[in-house]
C-alpha cells in the first residue's frame, strides 16, 4: 500500500479516515498522562503523522520497523515521557494498528511485523529518554552555576531579586546554613517533598542519610562544609513525609561571602523518580520475556556470566530444556493454543526451579533453560532435570483436550571460571540434541568428545558448500577383479575430501552430512560426471579388450531426486560413454520397501541398459523374495561375509550362507561382487563358491586414476 498524502479524500478505502480515528483513539489514551499545556485535539494533530508513519511501516516492501523507533523518539519529544504514555501507546498499537490500518495484509504477518514495530517504538522512546536525561543534567549544572552566582549577588544586593529566581524555578531549590540547618527552601522543593513545608524547612540535612546512598555523598558533603570543595553532584534518594522515596539528581554548590568566606549551602534538587521508575520498568521489559513473563535470554546471559565469572569454588550447573513435537501441535492446534501451552510451561518449570540459587529462563520458541549454582551441582542438576521431566509429566489441558507434553533436556556442570556462557549453552544445545536423537523425554550430560564431534560435525556441515565450489573433493578409483582369472574388469568410484585443515577426510565423515543437507545432489552429480568422463578416458585409451566399466555410489536422497534420470542420461551423452559401461550402487538399506515410485527412475535407467547393483548386501534386512521384484543386476556382498571367509576354520553356517545366496542370484541371472578381500585365501574360497568379481585390498586399495589404468595395462601384456 502507498504511503498516502495527508487529507487526500479520494482514497477509496478510507484509509485516511481510518488513520484520523485511529489517532484520536491513541490520544485519547496518552492524554492523561501527559505533562504538557496541549489540549487534547492538539495531541491528535501531533500523533496523526506518527499514525501515518506506523501504518506505511505496517506495510512496507521490505518490512522496516526504524520508522517506529523515530515515533516513540517523537513522543519524547512531544513530553509524553511518563511510563503510562509509553505502555498506553504499545497497547493501542497493538489493538488498533493492524485492526484499522492493514487493509487486506495477511493477518499472520501483520501481526508479527506490528509486534515488531512496538519493539520499536519502545527501543525509540527509551533512546530518547536517555538523551534527553543527558541534556537535561547539563542544563542542571548550568542553571545550578547561574542560580549560584544569582545567589551570591543577592545576599550581598537585592534580596527582591533573589526570591523572584529562588520562587519562580522549576527546580528545587534550598539554603541551609554550613551545620546543615535548613533555612530556607522553594515551593518546588516543598512539592517534591509531599507538599508541607515543615517536613523540609527547619530540618537538619544531616537527617536525610538514606540507606541507597552512596558512599562518597556524605565525603563529598563533608568537604563541601568545611570549605574544601565549592560543589558537587550526586543522585541522591530521600525518604518523602510519607515514607514514599524520592530520587533526585542534586546539586549542592558553597556560597560565600564578599571575603570569601564560606557561609551558606545552596542545593538544587531535580525530580527524577518517574524517571527512575520508567527506566526499571524499560529495564524489566527488555529482560523479560512478554508471553510468559520468565527471564529472557539477555538476562539469562547476564546471570550465567556472572555465576560463570565468580572464583571460589562455585559450580553451576545448567538444564537446556526443548519440548519434543512443539511444532506439531502449532500447527495443527494454531499459534494461539502453542503460547498457552508454553505459558503452562513456564509456570510448571518456574514452580519446580524454587530452590536457592535456581533461575528458569525462556530462551525463545519452545526453549528454556534452569540454572542451579552452589557448590554440589553434580547432584543437583540430575536432580533439576528430574523435576523438570516430572513437572511435564501431567497432561496440559488445552481447550477441553489433554495434550501430552515431553521434553528433552541437556545438562552442562562444572567449576566457575573455566568456560564462559556461549561456550556453556553451546555445549547444553549439543548435548540436548544428543537427547532428542536419542528419541527425546529424557537428559543427556554433556560429554566434551561428544561436544567436540559435533562441533567438527557442524564445522564440515557449514564448509561443504564451498568445498565443492573450490574442488577440494577428488575421487579414487579401486579395481573390480574377475575372480576367475584376474582380470581388471572396472572401478568403484570413492569420493575424498582433500580438507584444507583436516587433510584428507573419507566419505564416511562428510557423505552424511551431504546426505542431510541436500549438497549430496550436485556432490554426487559431480562425481557422476567426473568418474565416467574417466571411464571414457581409459576406454579411448585402451581399445582393445573389453571396455572397463565403472561404478559410482548413490545416496538414497539422490535416488528420490526428480532429475536422477535426465542428469545421468545428460552426463553420459556429453561423455560419449556408453551406459552399459556403467553401473550405480545403491545400498539394500535404501531399497527396502520401496514402492513402484521409487523404483521407477532405476527401471528406466536399467532399461538404458545402465547396470544397477545392490550395494552392501546381506547387511541384515536382507528379503531375497524380493529381489526380484528389484531392476537390479549385480549383487555386492558386504564385506562381512568376506570377513566369515577369514576365520579358521570358516563357520560351515556361513558357507552354506554364501553357496546359498550365490546361487539364488545366479538363478535370478545377478551377478555376485565380493568385497574387502584381502587376502589371497578368501579370494580362492569366494571363486570356489561362485562368486564372480571381487574387490578389496588384496588387489589394490583406492588410488589414482592412472593407477588403475596401468594395471589394465598389465593385465593386458
Ligand atoms: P562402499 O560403497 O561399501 O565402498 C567400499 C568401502 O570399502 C570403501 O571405503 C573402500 O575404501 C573400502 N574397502 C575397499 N577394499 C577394502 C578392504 O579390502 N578392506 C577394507 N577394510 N575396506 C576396503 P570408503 O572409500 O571409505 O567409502 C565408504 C563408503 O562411502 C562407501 O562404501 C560408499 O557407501 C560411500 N561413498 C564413497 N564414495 C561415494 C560417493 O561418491 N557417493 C556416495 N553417495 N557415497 C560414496
Ligand atoms: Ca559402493
Ligand atoms: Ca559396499
Amino acid at each position: 500500500m502507498p504511503a498516502q498524502a495527508p487529507g487526500s479524500a479520494a482514497e477509496p478505502d478510507g484509509l485516511e479516515d481510518r488513520l484520523q480515528r485511529f489517532a484520536t483513539i491513541w490520544s485519547r489514551a496518552v492524554f492523561p498522562v501527559t505533562a504538557t499545556s496541549l489540549t487534547r485535539p492538539e495531541i491528535e494533530r501531533h500523533l496523526l503523522p506518527l499514525a501515518r508513519d506506523l501504518s506505511d511501516a505496517l506495510h512496507g516492501r521490505p518490512f522496516d520497523p526504524a520508522p517506529a523507533h523515530r515515533v516513540g523518539a517523537a513522543l519524547v519529544a512531544a513530553h509524553c515521557t511518563d511510563p503510562d504514555a509509553l505502555s498506553r501507546s504499545l497497547g493501542v498499537v497493538d489493538s488498533y494498528l493492524v485492526l484499522y490500518c492493514g487493509g487486506d495484509g495477511e493477518p499472520e504477518e501483520l501481526r508479527a511485523r506490528c509486534a515488531r514495530l512496538q519493539h520499536a517504538l519502545a527501543a525509540g522512546f527509551a533512546q530518547a529518554l536517555r538523551e534527553r536525561t543527558l541534556v537535561e543534567q547539563e542544563a542542571i549544572a548550568r542553571s545550578a552555576l547561574v542560580a549560584r552566582t544569582f545567589a551570591e549577588q543577592a545576599l550581598h544586593a537585592t534580596e527582591a531579586r533573589f526570591r523572584a529566581v529562588f520562587e519562580g524555578a522549576a527546580l528545587g531549590i534550598g539554603i541551609a546554613d554550613l551545620d546543615g540547618n535548613v533555612l530556607e527552601v522553594n515551593g518546588a522543593l516543598t512539592r517534591m517533598f509531599g507538599g508541607l513545608e515543615h517536613h523540609v524547612r527547619g530540618r537538619k540535612v544531616s537527617e536525610w542519610v538514606h540507606p541507597e546512598d552512596a558512599p562518597h555523598v556524605w565525603k563529598l558533603y563533608g568537604e563541601l562544609v568545611r570549605g574544601e570543595r565549592d560543589d558537587f553532584r550526586v543522585e541522591k534518594a530521600f525518604y518523602r513525609g510519607d515514607g514514599t522515596v524520592l530520587w533526585t539528581n542534586l546539586t549542592v554548590s558553597l556560597l560565600r561571602d564578599a571575603d570569601g568566606v564560606p557561609q551558606y549551602q545552596l542545593a538544587l534538587m531535580e525530580d527524577t523518580t518517574e524517571r527512575r521508575l520508567l527506566n526499571l520498568r524499560l529495564r524489566y521489559e527488555a529482560t523479560h520475556d512478554a508471553l510468559t513473563g520468565l527471564p529472557n535470554r539477555t538476562l539469562f546471559f547476564e546471570r550465567l556470566d556472572k555465576v560463570l565469572s565468580s572464583g571460589d569454588g562455585t559450580r553451576f550447573g545448567l538444564c537446556y530444556l526443548d519440548l519434543d513435537g512443539f511444532k506439531a501441535i502449532n500447527d495443527s492446534l494454531g499459534h494461539a493454543a502453542g503460547d498457552r501451552l508454553l505459558v503452562e510451561v513456564a509456570d510448571r518449570l518456574q514452580s519446580v526451579a524454587t530452590r536457592p540459587g535456581e533461575m528458569v529462563a525462556r530462551l525463545g520458541g519452545d526453549e528454556f533453560v534452569a540454572l542451579t549454582t552452589g557448590t554440589d551441582t553434580e547432584q543437583q542438576a540430575d536432580e533439576l532435570a528430574h523435576r523438570i521431566l516430572g513437572a511435564l509429566a501431567t497432561p496440559v489441558r488445552l481447550d477441553g483436550r489433554e495434550l501430552t507434553v515431553r521434553g528433552s533436556v541437556g545438562i552442562v556442570e562444572g567449576p566457575a571460571g573455566e568456560r564462559g556462557p556461549a561456550e556453556v549453552l553451546r555445549s547444553a544445545d549439543i548435548t540436548m540434541y544428543r537427547a532428542k536423537a536419542a528419541g527425546g523425554n529424557r537428559f543427556e550430560r554433556a560429554d566434551p568428545e561428544a561436544d567436540a564431534r559435533a562441533i567438527t560435525r557442524h564445522g564440515l556441515t557449514t564448509a561443504l558448500p564451498a568445498a565443492l565450489d573450490r574442488g577440494e573433493f577428488f575421487i579414487e578409483y579401486q579395481p573390480l577383479v574377475h575372480l576367475g582369472d584376474g582380470s581388471v574388469h572396472g572401478a568403484e568410484a570413492l569420493v575424498r575430501w582433500c580438507h584444507p585443515q583436516h587433510g584428507v577426510l573419507g566419505p564416511d565423515r562428510f557423505i552424511p552430512l551431504a546426505e542431510h543437507t541436500g549438497l549430496i545432489v550436485p556432490l554426487g552429480r559431480w562425481v557422476l560426471q567426473e568418474a565416467v568422463r574417466q571411464a571414457r578416458f581409459w576406454n579411448r585409451s585402451h581399445a582393445d579388450g573389453g571396455p572397463l566399466r565403472i561404478n559410482v555410489n548413490l545416496s538414497p536422497t539422490q535416488l528420490h531426486h526428480p532429475n536422477l534420470v535426465a542428469d545421468t542420461v545428460d552426463v553420459l551423452e556429453r561423455s560419449g560413454l556408453d551406459p552399459g559401461a556403467l553401473c550405480l550402487e545403491v545400498t539394500e538399506s535404501a531399497l527396502i520397501g520401496a514402492d513402484e515410485d521409487l523404483l521407477k527412475p532405476l527401471r528406466q535407467l536399467a532399461d538404458m541398459g545402465v547396470d544397477i547393483a545392490l550395494d552392501d548386501f546381506g547387511t541384515g534386512y536382507s528379503n531375497l523374495a524380493n529381489l526380484r521384484r528389484l531392476p537390479v543386476s549385480v549383487l555386492k556382498l558386504d564385506r562381512s561375509f568376506t570377513q566369515s571367509m577369514q576365520q579358521h576354520p570358516i563357520d560351515p553356517v556361513d558357507l552354506k550362507i554364501v553357496e546359498g545366496i550365490v546361487s539364488l542370484a545366479h538363478s535370478l541371472e545377478l551377478a555376485v561382487t565380493v568385497e574387502g578381500v584381502e587376502t589371497g585365501a578368501q579370494a580362492e574360497q569366494l571363486r570356489e563358491l561362485g562368486c564372480d568379481t571381487a574387490q578389496g585390498w588384496y588387489y589394490a586399495r583406492p588410488g589414482a586414476p592412472d593407477r588403475i589404468h596401468s594395471l589394465v595395462l598389465a593385465d593386458a601384456v
